[in-house]
């Protein structure tokens, strides 16, 4: 992905992304973790606006240099669920499974920004793969895969279709979902030979596409998701609510539609994960919640997404948005889009 991307602190600086002034502390930041702005996204960032959206998620800021209470290396807690290399086994009809350990993009808020990026860790071997595969195999409760990273749309269309025929060769295995930001921040990888490998006999794929702002929905990028879709992968989304980025109605509610609108149903909208010197970058989840009560009262419900947060310590994830229905007397009261409460009688 390298040639198509800009990764040293010169490069954005030479882009005119960033102001020369800020040199020694965008090398301090990239000492530490990972840069990376393909050119899809670096085009769409305007270099006048200090505040730009498309920016913060992927221009290193010297506020990642200052880790917050509260913030820790795993912040899902992977590492405690990980019986071998590659592996997330968190819920029993689920696993992750962990390809590569690098993107095309790195994000500023990431939750795996100490496990992703070149020199954090390695790819998946051929040994940890068969290793990894055997796993699952010898779990015949595991009905779902989850193919995560780094991002495993960097791989090779060989390497991903040998991998999905051998999942789907396992026979218990029904479901393969890919979370991937490659289709909208590297469209141009998304071919039909790439879309094709993803699927197999007796296996139903689902790709989940990350994106944060309604601006990085590219026609390029709603190309390369209809790519999936016509190929009969569905294709759903997940957002990560950030300040300064989409932590407002009308932007939020500008995602959802765009995504609606490319046939991508909106699944979640992860409150950001207290991953280290990423403070700066979330909201409170009171925050969030407002933002969901606002999503509810205006857009239509294929715009909803669920609103979750992963409890840190790997406890999983867990629906936070605002609760509609209060107990009273024996019944409920039930608030309605406008806010207003309805009285509604207890059930048997
Ligand atoms: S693409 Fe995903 S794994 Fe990679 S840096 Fe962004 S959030 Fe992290």
């Amino acid at each position: 992905m390298a040639a198509n991307a800009l990764c040293r602190p010169a490069q954005l600086i030479e882009a005119g992304l960033v102001p020369a002034d800020r040199r020694a502390a965008l090398d301090a930041v990239a000492a530490r973790y990972a840069v990376a702005i393909t050119l899809a996204m670096a085009e769409l960032i305007d270099p006048a606006d200090a505040g730009d959206p498309v920016a913060r998620q992927f221009v290193p800021d010297a506020a990642e240099l200052a880790a917050t209470a509260g913030e820790r290396a795993d912040p899902i807690g992977d590492a405690a669920h990980s019986p071998v290399e590659g592996i997330v086994h968190r819920y029993p009809d689920r696993v992750l499974l962990k390809l590569a350990h690098v993107c095309a993009v790195y994000c500023r808020y990431c939750f795996r920004r100490e496990q992703v990026g070149p020199g954090k860790g390695r790819a998946l071997s051929a040994a940890a793969l068969d290793a990894a595969l055997g796993y699952i195999g010898a779990h015949p409760e595991v009905w779902e895969v989850i193919l995560t990273g780094g991002d495993p749309l960097v791989a090779s269309v060989r390497r991903l279709r040998a991998v999905v025929r051998r999942i789907a060769a396992l026979g218990h295995v029904k479901v393969l979902r890919v979370h991937s930001r490659v289709p909208v921040v590297a469209p141009e990888r998304i071919s039909p030979a790439l879309a094709g490998a993803l699927r197999a006999p007796g296996l139903a794929t689902y790709v989940v596409v990350h994106a944060n702002h309604p601006r990085e929905l590219t026609a390029a990028a709603r190309a390369a998701c209809a790519r999936f879709i016509d190929t009969g992968i569905p294709v759903l989304s997940q957002s990560v609510l950030l300040r300064g980025v989409n932590d407002d109605a009308e932007t939020l509610g500008a995602l959802m539609r765009a995504f609606v609108e490319a046939r991508i149903k909106p699944y979640y909208l992860h409150h950001a994960d207290l991953a280290p010197g990423t403070a700066h970058l979330r909201t409170t989840i009171a925050e969030g919640q407002a933002l969901m009560r606002a999503l509810h009262g205006r857009l239509s419900g294929l715009c909803q997404p669920g609103y979750v947060l992963d409890i840190p310590g790997g406890f999983g994830k867990s629906p936070v948005g605002p609760g509609y229905l209060h107990a009273e007397g024996g019944g409920y009261q039930v608030e309605d889009f406008n806010g207003r409460l309805h009285a509604y009688p207890p059930t048997a």
